[in-house]
């Protein structure tokens, strides 16, 4: 399918230039170009472009709202939040919203940017949800630094954090949640029942508390972006998803707010998670891999040659599905999940696999 569309593309812009030359040649050849140049192209300049971007600069532009004056507020109930949220709503702001679990690294900062450059109000929620922890995991010691997290939300200049404690999420009345699926119980959902479950309750709550116009989710949890957009879709919720791409180290490794539990020796080989992502990359791409089973034996080789490293899961999978590829074809996600000591790390990488003669038969359903 990408050679047929490359092919395609090519073609027609071959036809495209051929008389778009002409033209210019036409209009800037003679001595008179400055001229005619000047006569001919600004009023079309003018109207053509300003009409079509402006209005789109205005949009993105943060609106004065009354509602946001007074700095970056902070509500705890789910009332005041929603009646911020309605405020903003009559005043016909648009809200971008994060949703987080706090421990701020640069790749959420890099979320709250994308939004405070496209929305009038960015929200932004700081809540640890024991619905999408199982027993045995590290709800308890999970990492908050709140006076810290809020600092650098002021600095970034959002309008409001929501900060709810569970009780006020899950009262004592609580019953409904959410239920995937079969997609839930692939890659991670394998080894946390139950996981996918709780973060797409707690993110329909939030939207619902929140109201925004647009939501911000990291590449970086690539199967929870995957079952949140497919829960939005499913449910008729009215937000854009946006995914922003995923912030690592200078050595290759995905920040994560869990990377603060690693010892050092196995800091040193957390690097390997990405190399391995990459060396199939390039085993895909250079070496035209196109056997998953082949390709995640090398990629487990390269990161259990550490002591430190045990994989859970290398997954090659239809990145909208989450099927895995029988045959490496079209675009196709590699994700990962590996044991250094008592953390699990995760990280993926989307590649966009040519297509072959093995592949050509798979390609139509991808
Ligand atoms: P968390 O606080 O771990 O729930 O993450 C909040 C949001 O930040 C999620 O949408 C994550 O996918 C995203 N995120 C976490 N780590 C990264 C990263 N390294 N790069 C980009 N986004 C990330």
């Amino acid at each position: 399918m990408a050679a047929g569309k490359k092919k395609s593309v090519g073609k027609a812009s071959k036809k495209k230039a051929v008389p778009k030359k002409k033209a210019t040649t036409k209009k800037t050849s003679p001595s008179k170009k400055k001229v005619t140049a000047s006569k001919a192209a600004v009023p079309k300049r003018k109207a053509v472009p300003k009409k079509k971007s402006v209005p789109k600069k205005k949009a993105a532009a943060k609106k004065k709202l009354a509602v946001a004056e007074g700095g970056m507020k902070r509500f705890q109930s789910v009332e005041s939040q929603q009646r911020f949220s309605r405020q903003v709503c009559a005043e016909g702001g648009k809200i971008g919203f994060v949703p987080t679990m706090g421990a701020f690294h640069a790749g959420h900062l890099s979320l709250v940017k994308k939004a405070r450059s496209q929305n009038d109000i960015v929200i932004v929620s700081i809540f640890v949800n024991p619905l999408q922890f199982s027993e045995g995991e590290d709800f308890e010691r999970y990492p908050r630094d709140l006076a810290r997290d809020l600092d650098q939300l002021r600095d970034a200049g959002v309008d409001a954090v929501f900060l709810p404690e569970p009780h006020e999420m899950y009262g004592e009345n609580f019953t409904t949640t959410i239920s995937v699926g079969e997609m839930a119980t692939r890659m991670c959902g394998a080894y946390r029942p139950g996981h996918f479950d709780g973060v797409c309750t707690v993110v329909a709550k939030l939207l619902g508390i929140v109201m925004p116009q647009r939501i911000y989710l990291g590449e970086k949890d690539a199967q929870q972006l995957v079952i949140l957009r497919r829960m939005i879709a499913d449910l008729n919720i009215d937000v854009r998803v946006v995914a922003g791409p995923i912030v690592r180290e200078k050595d290759g490794l995905a920040l994560s707010s869990r990377n603060t539990y690693l010892s050092e020796a196995e800091r040193a080989e957390a690097p390997r998670l990405y190399e391995a992502l990459r060396l199939a990359q390039r085993e895909i791409l250079v070496g035209q891999a196109r056997d998953p089973i082949a390709l995640t034996a090398k990629m487990r080789a390269h990161i259990e040659a550490s002591r430190h490293l045990r994989v859970r899961y290398i997954e090659m999978v239809d990145p909208e599905s989450l099927e895995p590829r029988e045959v490496l074809t079209g675009r196709t996600l590699i994700a990962l999940s590996v044991d250094l000591g008592e953390t699990h790390l995760i990280d993926n990488l989307l590649i966009n696999v040519p297509g072959g003669r093995m592949a050509a038969g798979f390609s139509a359903p991808a």
